[in-house]
């Protein structure tokens, strides 16, 4: 009788980073897996499941524009309890650290079902930073069974805390097993201006920013600080892919506007955004993937952040931490562009994150807790 897994996830990043495990459960014989979106991103979830052609087999459909993170957690606890009861899993698979983790680990666990958390034990040390998601990730380590650890150093956290050693297994991130088989389908730009961008082969600043914590006036900075930017160096282009949430649309685009050389897109497919950071000359983000993706793409990445839950790609000095503050992100995007030497120095192909086969090592890890096989080595061992 084969054991079901299922994976409940709820947004791009955790679909980007649930799929090569989903894939991975599929291809297993003696292991079913069933897949529930939350929809708590709803288009750019959809965009990431198209690619790694995933069905899924549930959509609790929770998302709404401008609903709290209480509303939100309310609906994905209602809506999630009667699948659990219907689908009778072996475990539920959930990954990082959103409110569709924190809720659907809880209301596993408070259904008996064993839950395995993959990317499992980063810190910040800041409870409210990043908001809600650090504290998502420590409530959900609390009713967690199997701890699917990215990296050792995220393992040692989970030690720290008394997690039980044996539950706790180094996978590597799934992200850069996305990355590889994306990369490999060398998918081409829809954007024609991004296609034409790719061939003039100009200097590229790309920035990404969503994080809650900076909604507001840190936000206005950096909109400002890209609009400075985009004046001091017209040969460049600075490309912003817009998140779709318009907190973040209102406090950034009203500053670029006027500039020829930004360039704002809608949120782009996977395919084409890791195609991006591929030809960018520095990387300007707040996002949690991207800081793990672009060091393996051996590009600079400048975090606007104060404080990080991924230390090695700083610690290997091709990630640097500068916050939000406005003359901060000028200087520093500027010495990078200015300063051949400081360019060099941060450019370099590192992979902290994962070798690719951290899909593999997680599967073969659910599949051991159930008596089937045994667990890989782990990454980094
Ligand atoms: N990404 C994408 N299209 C975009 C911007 C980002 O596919 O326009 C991908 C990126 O490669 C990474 C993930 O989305 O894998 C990061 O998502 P996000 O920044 O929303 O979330 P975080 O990683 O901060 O949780």
């Amino acid at each position: 009788m084969s054991r079901r897994v299922m994976t409940v996830y709820g947004t791009r990043p955790e679909a980007i980073k649930v799929a090569p495990v989903v894939r991975a459960l599929e291809k297993h014989s003696e292991l079913e897996s069933v897949t529930v979106v939350t929809g708590q991103h709803r288009e750019m979830l959809d965009q990431v499941n198209a690619i790694f052609g995933i069905t899924p087999d549930h959509d609790l459909d929770v998302f709404a524009h401008g609903q709290t993170l209480n509303g939100l957690m309310a609906k994905v606890f209602g809506r999630l309890d009667p699948v659990l009861v219907d689908e009778q899993p072996d475990a539920v698979l959930v990954q990082g650290d959103t409110s569709t983790v924190a809720a659907a680990s809880i209301a596993a666990f408070y259904r008996g079902i064993p839950v395995v958390h993959l990317e499992a034990g980063l810190r910040s040390g800041d409870i409210h930073s990043p908001f809600p998601e650090e504290a998502n990730r420590r409530l959900t380590s609390q009713v967690t069974a199997l701890h699917l650890a990215p990296t050792p150093t995220s393992r040692e956290n989970l030690l720290r805390e008394a997690t039980d050693p044996g539950t706790v297994v180094v996978t590597g991130n799934t992200v850069i097993d996305a990355l590889l088989h994306t990369v490999e389908q060398d998918i081409p730009f829809t954007d024609d201006r991004l296609a034409r961008l790719e061939k003039e082969g100009r200097p590229l600043l790309l920035v990404t920013t969503h994080r809650r914590e900076s909604w507001g006036g840190a936000m206005e900075g950096v909109g400002r600080a890209l609009g400075r930017l985009a004046a001091a160096y017209p040969d460049t282009t600075v490309v912003l892919p817009a998140h779709r949430n318009p907190i973040v649309r209102e406090a950034i685009l009203p500053h670029v506007k006027s500039y020829e050389n930004v360039l704002v897109t809608e949120p782009m497919a996977y395919g084409e955004f890791t195609r991006l950071m591929a030809l960018a000359t520095v990387v300007l983000t707040d996002s949690g993937g991207v800081q793990e993706e672009a060091p393996s793409l051996g590009k600079p990445v400048l975090v606007m952040r104060e404080n990080t839950e991924r230390p090695e790609a700083v610690d290997a000095g091709t990630v640097r931490l500068i916050g939000t503050d406005e003359e901060r992100v000028v200087e520093e995007v500027s010495r990078l562009f200015d300063v051949e030497s400081a360019h060099r120095a941060m450019a370099n192909a590192v992979n902290p994150y994962g070798d690719g086969k951290a899909a593999a090592r997680s599967v073969a890890a659910i599949a051991a807790t159930f008596g089937l096989g045994e667990r890989l080595p782990d990454f980094g061992s």
